[in-house]
């Protein structure tokens, strides 16, 4: 079977900005040979059976020269393999795409080309610039600020580059900017044109300085702007006065801290990076189920008999489900969905004759996606709360199902329990510390805002021993979670007025918000 190589371009650095083709082509890959300059993240849906190789060029040390990559790309074409080269950026601009692409044909390995954004675009973009303009750029241009010292200088035609109508975009240049700035002023170039210079662009920590073409270089080096950084000469730049936008959104320029379980973490996570904040994911916690056999085998098997259930978290739902349809003892689990059910599996009719309770919205959604309404949803997102939601349910000598975590507080089935019900208060999942890692360890010491959604994830972290940074927010999902944290010394800045997970993400913006000095 003959092999192919596709070279990918990444985008610069927004994971969100990588094409769907590059993801699919990750995903499928025998081999990824990527670059420095990639994504955070961009190699996470490679098969576990990939060979991942780090070709890229380190300031300094180079792991790869361009011809051994160039080679190692026939090589692995020639043996037959699916290949990625992946690149930050666009494969063909300033890449080097064009070589391996020659290599490729002139081995006659066969190869494709998937384009990717590029950074002279994206990151001006982000800083509130367009590239072109009706009325101030009809045209623009893309540089190399590197030039090979092998050149004589004149390799850059600086006098065609002052003349040039529109906007001029250099890459790799930061470093010689000051020699950019000079030569183009001294071939013509207005020296109270506007510059940019934006660092890191679409990577949290995206920095943008704007100044004339006289005055830039001396402001990029008070700033100590670093590479990779794009420069931008034109009138274009002064537009970011109107259009930025990124450094507008109410979360931009805080990393906030996520410490709950990692299989939980994402739509609190995705919820904050919409708003602008670098999240970092520090989970204190993981969600272990508990097998399918003695009490929770017990309440499947009697699950009609119970006049009320009662959720109180998600995963309380989503594991009370695997094991109703995943059948009776000894039944091989699941089935196929849409297939014949396995022995003794169940489904939602099963509680068609319960009065089903949920301690909140989150939890009430969880039951919709297993096709049930919650007939109980309390307007405090607490179990006494719920407690008081259900004096009109008639409990005397009925049976109960809690299903719940190892470790939740005993509050409701103590009270339902004196009201007369055969309680069965039944945990379906234990709640595990899981360590941090060093390199998650050091992104909390970053943290501005550390958000607590459940007095496990408090316990679990500050018994592991980590704290939070001293300069942080501590932002707490409810008074629970609250009164935990002040049990652990640690005093709670932001509490959610609803206690779920839309309610502390507004919690936590009305505090940034509070908090930032108007410009
Ligand atoms: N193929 C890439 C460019 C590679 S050359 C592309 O199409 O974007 C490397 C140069 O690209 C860097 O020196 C810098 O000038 C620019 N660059 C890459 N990523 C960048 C980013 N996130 N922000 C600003 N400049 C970036």
């Amino acid at each position: 079977m003959s092999g192919i190589v596709y070279l990918v371009g990444a985008g610069p650095g927004d994971p969100g900005l990588m094409t769907r083709r590059s993801l699919d082509l990750i995903a499928t890959a025998d081999a990824i040979l990527y670059d420095r300059l990639i994504p955070p993240g961009a190699l996470d849906g490679a098969r576990p059976d990939a060979e991942l190789r780090y070709v890229g060029k380190e300031p300094g040390a180079a792991a790869l020269s361009q011809e051994e990559t160039n080679a190692l790309l026939v090589e692995l074409g020639r043996a037959g393999k699916r290949v990625v080269r992946l690149k930050g950026g666009d494969p063909f601009v300033f890449g080097r795409g064009g070589e391996e692409a020659e290599a490729l044909a002139a081995a006659g390995v066969p190869f494709e080309v998937v384009p990717g954004v590029t950074a002279g675009v994206a990151a001006p973009a982000y800083a509130g610039i367009p590239v072109t303009h009706r009325d101030a750029a009809s045209a623009v241009a893309f540089i190399t600020g590197h030039e090979d010292p092998e050149k004589p200088d004149s390799a850059l035609d600086w006098d065609a580059l002052a003349r040039f109508p529109g906007t001029l975009v250099f890459y790799m240049g930061i470093k010689r900017l000051p020699l950019i700035a000079e030569r183009l002023t001294a071939a013509g170039r207005d020296p109270a044109e506007a510059v940019a210079v934006v660092e890191r662009g679409t990577h949290p920590g995206q920095r943008t300085v704007v100044d004339t073409l006289g005055g830039i270089a001396a402001r990029v080096g008070a700033e100590e702007i670093r590479a990779p950084a794009i420069t931008l000469v034109g009138a274009v730049a002064e537009l970011r006065e109107t259009i930025a936008w990124l450094e507008r959104r109410p979360l931009h320029g805080e990393v906030v801290a996520v410490t709950r379980a990692r299989a939980q973490a994402s739509g609190l996570a995705e919820r904050l990076r919409e708003l602008g904040a670098e999240v970092v994911e520090t989970p204190a916690i993981r969600i272990e189920p508990r097998p399918v056999e003695g009490e929770v085998r017990d309440a499947i098997d009697r699950v009609g008999e119970y006049a009320l259930v009662c959720f109180t978290s998600p995963n309380g739902v989503r594991l009370f489900f695997d094991a109703l349809v995943g059948g009776a003892a000894g039944a091989p689990g699941g089935g196929a969905p849409g297939g014949p059910s396995p022995p003794g599996a169940r489904d939602a009719r099963a509680l068609a004759a319960a009065t089903v309770a949920a301690i909140g919205p989150g939890t009430a959604a969880a039951l919709l996606d297993h096709g049930l309404r919650a007939d109980v949803v309390p307007e405090r997102f607490v179990a006494e709360a719920l407690v008081e939601a259900l004096a009109g349910v008639e409990l005397e000598g009925r049976r109960v199902l809690v299903a719940r975590a190892a470790e939740a507080r005993s509050v409701l089935p103590d009270s339902l329990r004196e009201r007369g019900a055969q309680i069965d208060d039944v945990a379906f999942y234990d709640t595990v510390a899981e360590p941090l890692t060093d390199a998650q360890r050091a992104a909390l010491e970053r943290a501005t805002y550390v958000t607590f959604t459940s007095s496990s994830t408090v316990r679990f972290l500050l018994e592991s021993g980590v704290r939070p940074p001293a300069g942080a927010r501590i932002v707490s999902i409810g008074p629970v979670t609250s009164a935990t944290a002040e049990e652990h010394g640690l005093a709670v800045d932001v509490e959610a007025e609803r206690h779920d997970i839309d309610g502390l993400v507004d919690a936590l913006v009305a505090d940034a918000a509070a908090r930032r000095v108007p410009a």
